[in-house]
């Protein structure tokens, strides 16, 4: 017998399951709202023009080679990143007190960031939001990190609970990392204010608490790159230390490329060299250097003026485009006269709605129109149509009704 036979079979991912179920469904009508990636109105994956043209640059360039990465990654996509994400006049930059490494899109970012500070920051436990993205919890268990939990979402008003959020911040020990979705929450689409951040900043700074912000949409949620980075420029532009990973699956659609970047700002050059040297150490025997290609994609975008202007008008039609899923379904319900108040359908933002469906209402409306989603009521506005709209909307009336 196999020395693995006595191996159970694993349950699917809970995201990805959803996929796996949709594509073994054989109806016509079936809708796939589960998926975290962007549709077109036709319902068809998109590579923006910005990607196609900054590949056919790398293909003409015959001087190009395939060598190994160093260990931190591509040194100008680090660098542009940093900018991206801080903005071109941020102090940390100015001042080179921040070490920005490559590493497997935010996913990876988050593991290496997680690793880094299991091995060299003194607090060993992160808070994470209640709900969050269900693969944060495992990503830090297995970095080495205690996870623990901070109210964020309160489903009474389908929006933030503030206050339960001050309450646990503060009731955190000292030095505690916390975990933030820089814009865009994922499940809830639920973001503080700015006045909101500026309140949790100075929580956070009075108590020590070290900031990790998770960027997995930065263009995405408002249309504005500079806007759905403030968040984050607030806490760097207070002198204080934090974690940023960033991923350009979602914004610049680079999914499968898998390219993203941890920055590490610090309070002076000299500690984020001795930083970015322990990060090379993290990473070495982790994967030992990242993928070449998406990184160079990335870099002749954000080096170019014009491509990188063109980008920002392809991010912005399609945050606009789901901004308008979320009129359209809303709309769509109010004209059933469904009953119940929709209108956490248009205040959330970014790629997701939590409907606030329960998992017996999901499953009602998988198995009756073929809709599917995460059991949480989850839905990806990304993956709705004018055409598909009329549909989801009947089955959201048919269920609560
Ligand atoms: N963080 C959040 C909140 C996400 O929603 C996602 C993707 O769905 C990620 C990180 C990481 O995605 P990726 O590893 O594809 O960049």
């Amino acid at each position: 017998g196999s020395v693995f036979a006595h191996l159970v079979q694993a349950p699917e991912d809970p995201i990805l399951g959803v996929t796996v179920a949709y594509n073994k469904d054989p109806s016509p009508v079936k809708l796939n709202l589960g998926v975290g990636a962007y549709r077109t109105e036709e319902g068809k994956p998109l590579v923006l023009n910005v990607v196609r043209k900054a590949e056919q640059q790398l293909i003409n360039d015959r001087t190009r080679i395939k060598e190994y990465l160093p260990i931190v990654g591509l040194v100008e996509f680090n660098k542009l990143s940093a900018k991206l994400i801080l903005g071109a006049d941020s102090p940390a930059i100015r001042e080179n007190r921040i070490t920005t490494v490559e590493c497997l899109s935010g996913t990876g970012s988050l593991r290496v960031g997680g690793e880094f500070l299991a091995k060299h920051y003194h607090q060993k436990t992160i808070y994470i939001t209640q709900p969050t993205w269900g693969n944060h919890p495992k990503i830090f268990t297995l970095a080495g990190l205690t996870v623990k939990t901070y109210r964020y979402y309160d489903p009474a008003t389908r929006g933030l609970n503030f206050q339960g959020l001050l309450e646990d911040l503060g009731a955190a020990p000292a030095g505690s990392i916390v975990l933030l979705h820089a814009c865009a929450h994922n499940p809830t689409g639920v973001d503080p204010t700015i006045q909101q951040w500026e309140q949790i900043r100075q929580l956070m700074r009075s108590k020590g608490l070290m900031p990790f912000f998770d960027s997995a949409y930065q263009g995405f949620a408002s249309g504005s790159l500079d806007t759905d980075a403030k968040p984050i420029r607030m806490f760097v532009a207070d002198g204080g230390e934090c974690l940023v990973a960033q991923s350009y699956a979602k914004n610049m659609g680079l999914y499968g490329e898998r390219v993203g970047a941890l920055s590490i700002v610090c309070k002076s050059a000299d500690v984020a060299g001795r930083v970015e040297s322990q990060l090379k150490l993290v990473i070495r025997p982790m994967y030992s250097s990242p993928p070449i290609h998406g990184a160079s994609i990335v870099a002749v975008i954000l080096r170019d003026k014009n491509l990188f202007n063109e980008w920002t008008l392809e991010l912005k039609a399609m945050a606009d485009r789901i901004i308008s899923m979320r009129k359209q379904l809303f709309e769509a319900l109010r004209t059933r006269g469904t009953p119940g108040d929709w209108s956490h359908i248009i205040k959330q933002i970014g790629m997701f709605t939590f409907t606030g469906l329960n998992p017996a209402q999901v499953s009602f409306m998988t198995k009756e129109y073929h809709i599917y989603m995460t059991s949480d009521g989850r839905i990806s506005m990304a993956g709705l149509s004018s055409k598909t709209v009329p549909h989801l909307a009947d089955a959201i009336h048919a269920v609560v009704t």
